[in-house]
């Protein structure tokens, strides 16, 4: 009767079982230390930490994946053009 634990999508919130989430890794710069809990336990290197591993299920795993290659096929358009600008 052991199921699948459910993991939480990290993007939209969904719940599904485990495989059936993909497994990324979220790296955050902490500009504030807002995050902080106020507990009486000492701060770890891990709560410090920028990245951490989180599920995001099918379709937001794949959002991420084109919303990446997207930034990279921009970044390699914009570096063509200057380069293309600064050679005539
Ligand atoms: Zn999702």
């Amino acid at each position: 009767m052991s199921e699948y634990s459910k993991k939480t999508c990290y993007d939209c919130g969904i719940r599904k079982p485990q495989p059936e989430m993909r497994r990324v890794t979220e790296t955050k710069i902490n500009h504030s230390h807002g995050y902080s809990h106020k507990t009486k336990k000492t701060t770890t290197s891990r709560a410090y930490s920028n990245s951490r591993k989180v599920f995001v299920c099918q379709p937001c795993a794949q959002k991420r994946t084109d919303s990446s290659n997207s930034n990279l096929g921009f970044l390699i358009l914009v570096v063509c053009v200057v380069a293309f600008l600064l050679w005539i």
